[in-house]
């Protein structure tokens, strides 16, 4: 059994050094358990959350321990009336081969998918996060202006998407100029702007004649600057995610735009709501599940994912999710069904 542990406490962004890969040998499941062997891993940016101490929504990882995630699982072996081997199911084994269960927690997935990985990206937590921010707290309406930065990411990509079938004019904001190509010719957005151009606030600007009537918040810093001015009266920003500070050690440099932010809300009424996914929504999994499941196999939804070989490859990876490397849902191959 291979795990990834977390080996350091990371000081601004994490380092190959601050993971350790251990081997230690297979658990055994004991009556009532099962064994399960990992598929797929996913790999999230709340991670970088967890390998920090510090108040947070969820409990750091300790050190020496195994990296927290969300995984497709197999049934391998099982001791448990209701499980049996050649079982699917999505669970949150970490960032390793093997774990044992009872049961607590799992959902069951259909053994016979065909992409089981997106049960981890657009059929799971960030296409829920993508669906009920954009929808609960965005409240779009035909004609609006939305726009959502990391715009070919794994919740970006589907919030572009659902606005795009809402009637609204979607403006994404991506690093660099291939992610925005993937934005507007194969998600459809009407136009995404590179957030590394020395122009950015003026093209985001000129991209939203009519301002802006709802930002899906993803990034932070140098986005959110530029899309402040934009924002319409009334308008809705979902606060979902700021990974553009997840590696900061202090306070951004000044001057300090904190009564500008402020003020915007207070003339503009405008409404900024943070949320966490399942805390705030855990009881529309089901609906989600359902409706997103018929607009990805009716061609609605694109899915972008990119899967990468090797649970040895997590920490480069995942140290890479925070640089932008990756394009579309980011999801580690670990084993294989
Ligand atoms: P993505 O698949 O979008 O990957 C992260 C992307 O963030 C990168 O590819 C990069 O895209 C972008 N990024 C990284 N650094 C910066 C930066 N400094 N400035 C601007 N963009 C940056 O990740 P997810 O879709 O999984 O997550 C998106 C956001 O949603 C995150 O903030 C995450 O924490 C949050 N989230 C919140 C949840 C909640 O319950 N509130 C649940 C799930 C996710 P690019 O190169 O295009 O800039």
């Amino acid at each position: 059994n291979r795990r990834i542990v977390l080996n350091s406490r990371p000081q601004g962004a994490p380092k190959p050094s601050d993971f350790r890969m251990e081997k230690t040998s297979v658990p055994e499941p004991a009556a009532g358990e099962f064994l399960l062997r990992t598929i797929y891993l996913s790999l999230d940016p709340y991670m970088r959350g967890r390998m920090s101490e510090g108040p947070s929504y969820a409990e750091p990882v300790a050190l020496d321990e195994v990296m927290v995630g969300g995984t497709v699982s197999r049934v391998e072996r099982s001791n448990h009336p209701e499980f049996e081997e050649g079982d699917l199911v999505l669970a949150n084994s970490g960032w390793q081969d093997y774990t044992v269960s009872d049961g607590t927690g799992l959902v069951r997935l259909d053994p016979s998918l065909k992409h089981p990985s997106r049960a981890l990206g657009v059929l799971g937590m960030p296409g829920f996060t993508a669906y009920m921010g954009l929808l609960d707290i965005g409240q779009p309406q035909l004609g609006e202006t939305v726009v959502v930065a990391a715009a070919t990411g794994a919740v970006g990509s589907v919030v572009g998407q659902i606005a795009k079938l809402k009637g609204c004019r979607v403006v994404g904001v991506a690093g660099g100029e291939q992610k925005c190509r993937v934005a507007v010719n194969e998600l459809g957005f009407d136009a995404c702007i590179d957030h590394h151009a020395e122009n950015f606030a003026e093209q985001l600007a000129a991209s939203c004649p009519r301002g802006i009537d709802i930002y899906f918040e993803n990034v932070g810093g140098k986005v959110f600057d530029g899309v402040l001015p934009l924002l319409n009266t009334k308008a809705r920003v979902p606060l979902c995610g700021l990974i553009a500070h997840y590696n900061d050690t202090e306070l951004p440099p000044g001057p300090d735009r904190l009564s500008l932010l402020t003020k915007t809300l207070l003339i503009k009424r405008i409404k900024m709501q943070g949320f966490i996914i399942f805390e705030d929504y855990g009881s529309h999994y089901g609906e989600f599940a359902k409706t997103m499941d018929s607009w990805v196999n009716e061609g609605k939804i694109k899915v972008r994912e990119e899967i990468r070989e090797g649970l040895e490859n997590a920490p480069d990876a995942f140290i890479g999710l925070l640089e932008g490397n990756n394009s579309g849902k980011l999801v580690i191959q670990v084993g294989h069904l």
